[in-house]
């Protein structure tokens, strides 16, 4: 997301585009997977060395909040971040505790529809799969 775009979502949504935030975000936007507040903290450090955990974890919040970031959370109740925010569900591994990106098939979509036409006012529709992901399953087979 271009630094002017950033920055005009954050004010709309109450927000000062800081440094600190905007850093965040590209850290965020840099990783793969569905990165911790902690495994975003170790990369930002590098960058701003000064940083605490607490801040990074309030940027993250204001992120979710300004709609240009996802938050869920594990097994173990750590929440996981993410700068996707269209429509995808995940799949979480109960042994690893990754979790994988599954896009929504249409089938959904056409079912969301029904239930929006039968009156209900869907904000958001959220799925989470949980099993054993490929990599722990061949582990436990070798
Ligand atoms: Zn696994
Ligand atoms: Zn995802």
């Amino acid at each position: 997301m271009p630094e002017l775009v950033f920055d005009q979502v954050l004010e709309q949504a109450g927000f000062r585009p800081t440094r600190q935030r905007r850093a965040v975000y590209e850290h965020l936007e840099a990783m793969h997977g569905h990165p911790t507040a902690e495994d975003v903290f170790h990369a930002v450090r590098i960058e701003l060395p000064r940083i605490s955990l607490a801040t990074v974890y309030k940027a993250l919040e204001s992120l979710v909040e300004s709609g240009v970031a996802q938050k869920m959370s594990g097994a173990d109740g750590t929440a996981h971040f993410e700068s996707r925010v269209d429509e995808h569900f995940h799949a979480r591994c109960r042994a690893c505790n990754r979790i994988v990106d599954v896009e929504a098939l249409p089938e959904f979509h056409r079912c969301v529809d029904k239930i929006r036409t039968a009156g209900f006012t869907i904000e958001r529709a959220r799925l989470e799969l949980t099993g054993i992901c490929e990599l722990c399953a061949r582990q436990h087979h070798n």
